[in-house]
Parts: C-alpha cells; structure tokens; sequence
C-alpha cells in the first residue's frame, strides 16, 4: 500500500481496541485518557452557553450529560461495534432503560426473546409495566415467534446473540429481516458475545447494547452500560417514533433526527434520557473499562481456549449430568455458533450434576480457586448454582424454563492457568458426589 493514498486503511480490531477514542491529550500530550473528575464545565460566554443548551455546539455542559473520559469510551466502544455513535451510563440495566425510553411511549410494547440475562427479564416484565411499557416473550428457536408476537403497538425486538445461562445462540440474520420489514429497530444485547465475538451490525442488528461490567471492563472492578446505534435504520420511515421523528417541546421543537441524523439515537438518548432520569457513568469506571478494553481481544481469546477445555473435561466427568456449551459438538447450537461466533462461543455456561440440587450447593461450598459469587466475564474463573440463589424466588418449573433447574451450575471461566481450574472444579465436583452419596 502506498502511504500517499487518499483513503486511510481502515485499523483492525486489536488496533481500535487500544487506539479508538484514546488520541493523546491535546494540552498536555498525556498518552492515556485523563480522568476528568468534574461535574461542570466553564462556558466561554452567554452565546456559547446558549448554543451549548440549544444543542447547535458540541461540547461540555454537565457531567450528568456528557465527560470527555466517557466521550473516549463512548467512541472506542462504537468504532469496536461499527456503529455510528454511542451512549454510556452506569450499568447495562440504565442502558436498556435508557433505550427503551428513546422508543417506546405508555401503551406501547416490545417483543424479547425469552433467553434473556435474569436481571433483564425481571427489568422488562415488572419495573418497565410501571411506564405502562410491556414485554412479549418469545422461545427465540424459532424467528417466526418474533413475527407472530409484533403488533401495530411494538416498538422493537430485543435479544441476546450468546444468550445466557444455558450457551443458547440466537438466529440473528432472519429475525434482523423480520424487524425491517416490520418498521421496528433490532436491539441486541451482545453483553455475552462482545464486539471481538460477534457483531450484531453485520448481520442487520439496529442498536447493541452492553453491561460493560462483564468483559468489556473484564476485571470485574466497575459496572457500566452502554447502547450503540448502527446509523442505518430510517427513524421517519412511519409514525411509530414521534421522539426521533417529531419536533421535541423539551429542546425548543427541535426534531432529533432531521438534525442528527446517524447519531440521532444516541443523542436523544444523551440529551432527554439521561439528562432526565440520571443513570450517568462516573469518569472513573470509564477509565477503568477503556483500560478494560484495550485487552479484550487477548483477554477473549484465552476465555475461550480455557472455557472449551473445561467444558470438555465436564463433559467426561462421571459426577456431569450434561454440559451445554455451543463450542461442543454435542451442541445444538453447535452450527448457528459457527455462523454468528467464529471466533467461539465465549466462556459462560452451565452444566448438569447427576446429584441435582444437594450437589449443586456442596460444589459450589468446596471451591477453593473459583469464586462464588453472581457476576460474569471476569478474569477470575465465577461458579453459581442459580436454583438456590439467583433464581431463588422462582418455582421450580419456573427454573425449569429458564435454564436454572436444580441441578444446574454456572460457570464463567477466567483466565487463570487451565490446570488450576481443572483440578478445583475435579475436587470440588468429586467432593459434592461423595457427599451427595453419604
Ligand atoms: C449483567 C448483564 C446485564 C445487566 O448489566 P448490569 O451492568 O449488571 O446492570 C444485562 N444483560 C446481560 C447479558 C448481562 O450479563
């Protein structure tokens, strides 16, 4: 390649997940993002502030809005997704809020896959009803389901690619087909997958959405959310989007769309949903997940390689019932993973112990390495029996259906040496069946 040519090459991912959003520091040259620790910011003068308020200059008004350290995540995290612009804020629960308030008004609804991180289920079917916003759960196994459950009211269909618990991957390419032709946005949660994994935009996902508190950050140290608009869908296309589409009384009757264009989502998102409801990110926790990100592609590629080891040494464990795993070939998600996760299928899933529940609570007790504790994509290897913790509260034909029966166990595999890891869970599991037998 010549270095003269006019068209920059475009970076690989590695590239961007150190470089994207991270220019050295215009005042002082300092190599990383600066953590800007304030809440407001000086305005030149009256003008300035007014064009600031009006939305006619981009720049900084209230920390509650906007902050350079988030701005560099913000933009770091779009480049990754290929997206066109982003909105970060404290945790991936604000992220979907924030989302849905951009979409829905009271009346309106959305159609979710069923497979779906507990907390989001929870969010979606109790909290969301007090807005008068409601949820249509499909079984995501086939895309019809999504069709069948729109209605002249649904605002979106939301997912998750990689879902979890239970390793289940999502046939993303016709369900993207149903939702254009049915005038509503594809919303993808790819918490679980991450941009190195899979990116939803490829396959005709609208928006992606993340807890950055997973393997974004990665270190388990900081939560964080963030939603990333793909720039391509047409917001004025019908009349179901009147906050995109129609002039907003909350900014002088500007229309967000018309003005904003392929950022017009995440701007909205900025300047309505977080400047009213306040779920912002702390500068801190942005600098702690864009160094997060700058290993990702490293950190993914051994959560990986360790997560098929254990799950083919569970898969031979005499005290394993089953392993559900897309990255084996007893999967029967096997295919679709190949299609959407060439990479692999990440490194959280469960397994079934033949002892059921008993044996699911003393081998989560005789961990000694791996910790017990409900958190995901850390680099420490995470062990949980759901039944008797995370789905508690639900019945057991409840768990049932949900992936979390009693004799399910949790695993997110870090990145520990893979020996290490064996040998604890082999103690563990061996302990549990001993008992379990007493
Ligand atoms: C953890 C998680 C969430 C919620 O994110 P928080 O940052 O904990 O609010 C949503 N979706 C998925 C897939 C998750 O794993």
């Amino acid at each position: 390649m010549s270095g003269n040519t006019n068209e920059p090459r475009p970076h690989g991912f590695e590239t961007l997940a150190i470089h994207a959003g991270a220019s050295p520091d215009e005042k002082t040259g300092a190599r990383n993002v600066p953590i800007y620790q304030t809440t407001a910011y000086v305005f030149d003068d009256s003008d300035h502030a007014a064009s600031l308020f009006n939305l006619q200059t981009f720049g900084y008004i209230s920390s509650r809005l906007t902050n350079p350290t988030v701005s560099a995540l913000e933009e770091k995290v779009a480049a990754l997704e290929d997206g066109r612009g982003a909105v970060a804020c404290a945790s991936g629960h604000a992220a979907q809020m924030l989302a849905m308030f951009v979409l829905m008004n009271p009346g309106d609804n959305f159609v979710a896959s069923r497979n779906l991180y507990g907390g989001s289920v929870t969010q979606f079917a109790h909290t969301f009803k007090k807005f008068d916003w409601h949820v249509n759960f499909v079984d995501p196994a086939d895309p019809e389901n999504f069709r069948n459950a729109i209605d002249r009211k649904t605002k979106a269909i939301f997912l998750e690619v990689l879902a979890n618990p239970g390793g289940i991957i999502v046939d993303l390419e016709p369900i993207a087909m149903i939702a254009k032709e049915a005038g509503i946005p594809l919303i993808v949660d790819n918490t679980m997958a991450t941009p190195y994994l899979c990116r939803p935009f490829d396959w005709g996902a609208d928006i992606s959405i993340h807890s950055m508190t997973k393997f974004l950050g990665g270190h388990g140290t900081s939560m964080g959310g963030i939603v990333v608009e793909s720039g391509n869908f047409d917001w004025a296309q019908n009349d179901k989007f009147p906050s995109m589409s129609e002039p907003d009384p909350a900014y002088h009757g500007l229309t967000f769309y018309e003005t904003f264009g392929d950022f017009g989502f995440s701007t909205k998102a900025k300047a309505v949903a977080l400047r009213d409801l306040g779920p912002t990110l702390a500068p801190q926790n942005a600098f702690n997940i864009l160094t997060g990100i700058e290993s990702l592609p490293v950190r993914m590629d051994r959560h990986l390689e360790n997560g098929q080891a254990v799950a083919e040494f569970l898969e031979r464990h005499p005290a394993v019932a089953w392993v559900s795993y897309a990255g084996l070939k007893s999967s029967p998600y096997h295919a679709l993973a190949k299609k959407y996760l060439p990479k692999g299928p990440g490194s959280v899933f469960t397994f079934g112990l033949k002892g059921g529940y008993e044996a699911g609570v003393r081998a989560v007790e005789s961990v000694e390495l791996l910790s017990h504790l409900a958190n995901l994509g850390d680099t420490r290897s995470l062990i949980i029996h759901p039944a008797s913790t995370t789905h508690r509260q639900l019945t057991e034909d409840q768990q049932i259906a949900s992936g979390a029966g009693p004799d399910v166990v949790r695993l997110s595999i870090g990145l520990e040496t893979l020996d290490d890891i064996i040998a604890d869970l082999d103690q563990a599991l061996s302990y549990a069946q001993k008992k379990v037998s007493e």
